[in-house]
């Protein structure tokens, strides 16, 4: 049977590290959190976020989910919106979706998938994805599947990036004229490399 033992291991390790190279890293923590960005990403393994922007702890307040959807009805985002806007105060929203997302690609291929006849938490979010992306799978070029997933991982930014500005606690934020800028971005996992896809900042103009 798999144990924790590894990973315990592994956090101790790490625990001595962070004490080696601040002795006061913990303490700081413990009085309280000042994340400057909340962070919207897909759940996969290969995308975590403070390793990939090398965070430390109390940098980032961070929501992950099967392809970084932004879903007005789902309490469990939602909150983590409120609370990071309004009570934490963050400055910046940054949406992360990836090249090689399996959501997008099982929101792409669903009526394929014999999860498309399952009625489960999974084939309701994909099902949700699939009909948020019906306009975009609908013009995808033929021909490269690659390029063809590509392009809809960034059309799921954009799209998930235009729920996010909807969101009530966004546009309260927004109307209340303190600064807050949001960002769409895509990571790529064969480079390591963050890039910005669409941005809003509430003290310019709106730039796609
Ligand atoms: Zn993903």
């Amino acid at each position: 049977m798999p144990t924790l033992k590894p990973l315990l291991a592994r956090n101790r390790s790490w625990a001595l590290q962070q004490r080696q190279r601040d002795p006061e890293c913990f303490e700081k923590l413990v009085s309280g959190q000042q994340p400057h960005s909340l962070w919207i990403g897909c759940s996969d393994s290969r995308v975590p976020a403070e390793v990939l922007t090398d965070a430390r702890p109390g940098e980032l307040f961070v929501h992950r989910n099967i392809a970084n959807m932004v879903d007005a009805d789902d309490d469990s985002f939602m909150s983590v919106l409120q609370y990071a806007l309004h009570y934490l105060n963050v400055e910046r929203v940054v949406l992360c979706g990836h090249y090689g997302c399996g959501g997008v690609l099982a929101a792409l291929s669903l009526p394929e998938m014999a999860l498309a006849n399952e009625s489960s938490a999974l084939s309701r979010r994909i099902g949700q994805l699939r009909a948020a992306l019906k306009g975009e799978i609908h013009s995808l070029p033929a021909g490269d599947e690659s390029a063809a997933l590509n392009a809809l991982v960034e059309a799921n930014v954009r799209a998930q990036f235009a729920h996010l500005l909807r969101c009530g606690p966004v546009q309260a934020l927004l109307e209340s004229g303190r600064a807050l800028s949001l960002h769409g971005c895509v990571y790529d996992l064969a480079s390591g490399h963050l890039t910005t896809l669409v941005e809003y900042d509430a003290t310019e103009e709106a730039y796609p």
